[in-house]
């Protein structure tokens, strides 16, 4: 089977890692990917993965791409492309191809919208309001005293989500959005949250448009430095399972979640095939749902697809031909921790080309694995060429032993101005 995927960053590499395993897999690229990517070998034949420099947004190439190299399954890695409408284009050319098409991925491409679904379908979330008007935003904030959370409704780069003690920072935040349109047309329309206090988990849940398949939880960590302090990142390290859910506990919020989402694309005429990623604050009321994404979490993607013992290709094919229910997901019982390295001065302005070294060391040890994110190769050797560089993976009995493993396999890496949290999965020890 010849297989393209599509992204470049950790999730990706972790997509194409668990693809080359399967013995279904006898040709694979990917658009545009990174160095480690680059590195893969299928374990059907040892053929390499073959990197292709065509961009994850240039929809006419990657579908020409596809036609040209008789691809039979495109995987879509990163939101915007779904949100440009790469499923509806491609499925138009008749190619086959998993992710959510141009509707199904309003859920993480429109606050607004995912807002109104949720009222509308009885999805637990925060109290809110939307607002194309910053007067009115204004108001709605003060009567929650100003304690909110205002969000631009677009597709932000993580970045559009404002939390706010007081009135007087909601209504900067206000403009800064709506007036300052610090975020372009993304803050258009806003929502405005009430702040929401508890411990926060993602879920994701593989769906066919009827069945959705749970995954075990994970927590991610988005702020850059040790003890959730600093600036928002897109994720500096994830680890699964938590330990804040019980297996009933989760069955009980996934029926809180899921089936009123299922139901509700059901009864718009919303096709969903593809990860429904809610992220929920678990309130003293109960889970609430804070947003949706339409895609897998990056770096929740390299701890999840390391435990992951089914195929990747069957469960991604089962997905877009609506077959998920002949299908159990298997687990590996072993606990995973994602360290994130990152370069010196992310999430800000940071320097790229500085060279790594210690991959092969860190890479060799047991139940180990470093994904790429953003690496390039350069004369030879593997350089930075981004904000978050690699996930270092680590498998272990226990949560402890695993993040024993990860910060191992971290110790031998280096590059300059390397950046890193000390405490991820510690929140869970
Ligand atoms: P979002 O992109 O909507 O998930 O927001 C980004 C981050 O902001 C979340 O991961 C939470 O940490 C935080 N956040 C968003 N909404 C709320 C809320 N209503 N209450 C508290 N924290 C929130």
């Amino acid at each position: 089977m010849n297989i393209l995927v599509i992204g470049s960053g950790g999730r990706e590499h972790a997509l194409v890692w668990k693809l080359a395993q399967s013995p279904r897999a006898t040709r694979l690229w990917c658009a545009p990917g990174n160095a480690g990517i680059a590195r893969e070998r299928l374990a059907a034949n040892a053929a390499p993965v073959e990197c292709v420099n065509l961009g994850a947004e240039d929809l006419p190439r990657l579908a020409a791409f596809a036609q040209e190299n008789k691809i039979d399954l495109t995987v879509v890695g990163p939101d915007n492309p779904l949100a440009l409408g790469i499923v509806d284009l491609f499925q138009a050319r008749g190619l086959r191809i998993w992710g959510v098409n141009r509707r199904a991925a309003q859920f993480e491409s429109s606050k607004v919208f995912s807002q109104h679904f949720m009222e509308k379908h009885g999805i637990p979330t925060a109290a809110a309001g939307t607002f194309d008007n910053p007067a009115a935003a204004k108001k709605f904030a003060a009567g929650l005293g100003g304690r909110c959370v205002v969000k631009a409704d677009g597709l932000a780069l993580g970045k559009g989500v404002l939390m706010c003690a007081t009135q007087a920072e909601a209504e900067r935040a206000v403009d800064e959005i709506m007036v300052g349109q610090a975020f372009g047309a993304a803050g258009a329309r806003i929502v405005i949250q009430e702040h929401l206090e508890g411990m926060e988990i993602s879920l994701h849940a593989l769906c066919d448009g009827r069945t959705a398949r749970l995954f075990p939880t994970s927590q991610d960590h988005k702020r850059a430095l040790d003890g959730d302090l600093g600036l928002n990142t897109g994720g500096m390290g994830a680890y699964s399972p938590t330990p804040f859910l019980t297996d009933a506990q989760l069955a009980g919020a996934a029926g809180k979640i899921l089936e009123p989402f299922m139901r509700g694309c059901a009864a718009e005429g919303i096709d969903y095939r593809g990860i429904l990623y809610p992220g929920v604050m678990l309130t003293p009321s109960g889970p609430k749902v804070l947003e949706f994404n339409a895609r897998f979490g990056d770096p929740e993607t390299q701890v999840y697809l390391t435990r992951l013992e089914n195929d990747l290709v069957d469960l991604l094919e089962a997905s877009v031909n609506g077959t998920l229910d002949q299908f159990e997901l298997k687990w590996s019982p072993l606990a995973a921790v994602c360290v994130v390295m990152a370069s010196g001065g992310y999430p800000g302005s940071y320097p790229k080309g500085k060279v790594i070294t210690g991959l092969d060391a860190a890479g060799a040890l047991p139940r180990t694995k470093v994904f790429h994110a953003g690496t390039a190769s350069k004369d030879g050797q593997i350089a930075t060429n981004g904000g978050r560089v690699l996930g270092v993976t680590a498998l272990g009995a226990d949560l402890k032993a695993a993040q024993a493993a990860a910060y191992a396999a971290v110790d031998h890496i280096q590059f300059a101005g390397a950046h890193f949290r000390r405490d991820i999965a510690a929140k869970a020890l």
